[in-house]
C-alpha cells in the first residue's frame, strides 16, 4: 500500500503532530533550490537537462507525506475516530521515508520468506571508480558482475564442502545493489547475503544443509583475485576500458544523457560538477585521528586493484532478529533524514554513520552539490536491485523445498511483501501494512487512540477540490508544495568560510 504514515494527523480531534525541524530540511533543499540545481544542470544546451525519470523523482518527493497532494481515511468502527495518512512517493533514490518502508518491508520479507533458518554471512564486493561508474548505467552489466561475483563465493563454498566429503552441494544468496557511498556519492557495490554452507538433497524432497568453515583472509584473498581477473575480462569484453578517467569517447551513458553522466562521473570521483565549487572534493569537518582497521575485520577482508572483499559479518542459525538488523542494513536508503542539518548560511551537513579513518564525521555540501548527488542515485526506472542466486534463483530446482514458504516470493520486486500472496498452513499469510508500519516506527497503526477498537481503510481521496475541502474544514495547510524558481546566476559563494551550523537537535 502506498502510504507514509509518519506524517499522519488525526480528527475530529485533530491530534495534529508539527515535524521535527530536521525532517523537513531535505524537502526545504528540494524546494528551495532543485529547480537552480535544474538549470545548472542543463547549461546552455538545449535539449540535454536531466533525464525525466531523475526530474520525476524530485517532484515527487515534494509531495511525499504531504496530506494537501492526497490521502488515505481510516475510521475507527467503534467510537468514529478518523485518520489521515497522506500518500508517499515510492521514491526509490532518496526519499528516506519510502526508502525506509522498503528497507522494512523487503528485509521482513527475506527473514520471513527467503532465508531458511541456517547461518548467513555478508560478503560485500566493493569495486574501482571506473566500474562502480559504468554499472551504475548499464543494469545487464552489473547483473553479468552480480552473477560472476556469485559463481565465485558459491564455488567457494561448494569446494570447502566436497573437501569434507559432501558431494553436489549448492549454495544460494540474495544480493543487494547499493548505489550510494557514506558520502553520498556514487557508488555503486555489492552486499551479497550468503547462505554460509551447501545444501545436498536426499532422495525426491529432503534437503539438508552442511555448514561451511569460515573463512580466513588466505581464502579471501585468492577468491579476491579470481573475481578481479574475471570482472575486469567481463569489462574489456564490454569494451570498457580500464582507464582512470570515467568518461570516454564511445560511453553510452554520455550519449543517451550527457547532464546525468557528468554528474555521476563528478560524483564517483567524490567532487562537485556544477557551480563555483566544480571540480573540487567535498568538504570534511572532523579530527584529523586515524582510527586503525581492527585486526578481527582484517583478517576477514582483501584489497586488490581498487577491488575489496569483505566476508567478516556473520549470523549463525537461529538468530532471526540479527539476521533482518543485517538485511535492513544493506537494504537502507541512502539518506537518514536525522542526519541532516541546515546551517544558517544555508550550507548542508551530512553527518557520516560511521567516522572515516581520517577521522571526518560530517561533510558539508552546498545545496546544489547535495543534489547533485542525490540525481545521480536515481535507479533507472524498473531495473531490480535486489537478485537472488544459486538455490534461492527464481526457477531454482531446489528452492520450494529450502525456502521457507512454498508459495514464496517469485524473485521479482514486484512479488515483495505488501503485495505477495504466501499461503502456508501454519505461517503469517501476509505482511500486512500496518504489522509492517509497526516494525519501523515501533506503534500499530491500525489502533484506534480514543478506545481500543480497529481502524479501517475508509476512502483513498486524491481529488484536488475535495483534498481542498478536507483539509481547510479541519484548519490545516491545503497548500501542495511548489519548487522555488531557479536563481540565476547562481548565488556566489565563499568557498572558505567557515560554515556555521544550527545548534541543537
Ligand atoms: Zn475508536
Ligand atoms: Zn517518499
Amino acid at each position: 500500500m502506498d502510504l507514509a504514515l509518519h506524517r499522519a494527523v488525526a480528527f475530529p480531534s485533530l491530534v495534529y503532530r508539527p515535524r521535527r525541524p530536521e525532517q523537513e530540511v531535505l524537502h526545504t533543499i528540494v524546494r528551495d533550490h532543485y529547480e537552480t540545481f535544474r538549470a545548472q544542470a542543463a547549461g546552455r544546451r538545449e535539449g540535454q537537462g536531466l533525464p525525466r525519470f531523475v526530474e520525476r523523482a524530485f517532484e515527487d518527493f515534494l509531495s511525499c507525506g504531504c496530506l494537501a497532494a492526497g490521502f488515505v481515511r481510516f475510521r475507527c468502527a467503534a467510537c468514529r475516530h478518523e485518520r489521515l495518512v497522506a500518500c508517499s512517493c515510492k521514491g526509490r533514490a532518496f526519499c528516506p521515508s519510502c526508502g525506509g518502508r522498503r528497507m522494512t518491508e523487503r528485509a521482513a520479507h527475506l527473514v520471513e520468506y527467503v532465508f531458511p533458518d541456517v547461518p548467513v554471512r555478508q560478503w560485500v564486493l566493493t569495486l574501482p571508480p571506473r566500474v562502480r561508474y559504468v554499472l551504475a548505467w548499464d543494469h545487464a552489466l552489473c547483473r553479468a558482475v552480480v552473477a560472476v561475483y556469485m559463481r565465485a563465493v558459491l564455488g567457494w563454498l561448494r569446494q570447502q564442502a566436497r573437501a569434507r566429503g559432501v558431494r553436489d552441494g549448492r549454495g544460494g544468496a540474495v544480493v543487494i545493489v547499493q548505489r550510494f557511498g557514506s558520502a553520498l556519492n556514487l557508488n555503486v557495490h555489492l552486499h551479497a547475503m550468503v547462505m554460509d554452507g551447501v545444501f545436498t538433497r536426499d532422495g525426491r524432497r529432503d534437503v539438508r544443509f552442511h555448514a561451511a568453515r569460515h573463512p580466513i583472509a588466505p581464502d579471501v584473498t585468492p577468491l579476491l583475485v579470481t573475481l578481479a581477473k574475471r570482472i575486469g575480462r567481463l569489462m574489456a569484453r564490454h569494451g570498457v576500458s580500464d582507464g582512470a578517467e570515467c568518461v570516454d569517447v564511445a560511453d553510452p551513458w554520455v550519449e543517451e544523457t550527457p547532464s546525468l553522466a557528468g554528474l555521476a562521473a563528478a560524483s564517483v570521483r567524490g567532487v562537485a560538477a556544477l557551480g563555483p565549487r566544480a571540480g573540487l572534493s567535498v568538504r570534511r569537518c572532523g579530527d584529523p585521528v586515524v582510527v586503525p582497521e581492527s585486526t578481527a575485520q582484517r583478517e576477514w577482508h582483501a584489497r586488490l586493484y581498487g577491488f575489496d572483499l569483505h566476508a567478516g559479518i556473520a549470523v549463525r542459525a537461529g538468530a532471526r532478529d540479527r539476521l533482518e538488523r543485517l538485511c535492513r542494513y544493506a537494504l537502507r536508503p541512502a539518506v537518514g533524514q536525522e542526519r541532516l542539518r541546515l546551517s544558517p548560511d544555508g550550507q548542508v551537513a551530512l553527518e557520516l554513520r560511521r567516522r572515516w579513518v581520517n577521522g571526518t564525521t560530517h561533510l558539508v555540501f552546498d545545496p546544489v552539490e547535495l543534489l547533485e548527488r542525490l540525481a545521480a542515485l536515481v535507479p533507472r526506472p524498473r531495473i531490480n536491485l535486489v537478485l537472488y542466486h544459486g538455490v534461492l534463483a527464481p526457477r531454482a530446482a531446489w528452492r520450494s523445498a529450502i525456502v521457507p514458504a512454498q508459495a514464496a516470493d517469485d524473485g521479482h520486486e514486484s512479488g515483495m511483501a505488501g503485495e505477495c500472496r504466501h499461503k502456508r498452513v501454519g505461517r503469517r499469510p501476509n505482511w500486512g501494512w500496518a504489522e509492517l508500519m509497526e516494525r519501523s516506527f515501533g506503534y500499530d497503526v491500525l489502533a484506534c487512540p480514543q478506545c481500543a477498537g480497529r481502524m479501517t481503510l475508509v476512502a483513498l481521496i486524491r481529488d484536488a477540490a475535495v483534498i481542498a475541502r478536507i483539509l481547510r474544514h479541519l484548519h490545516l495547510p491545503d497548500a501542495v508544495p511548489v519548487m522555488r524558481p531557479a536563481r540565476e546566476p547562481p548565488l556566489p559563494l565563499d568557498i572558505d568560510a567557515e560554515p556555521v551550523w544550527a545548534s541543537g537537535g
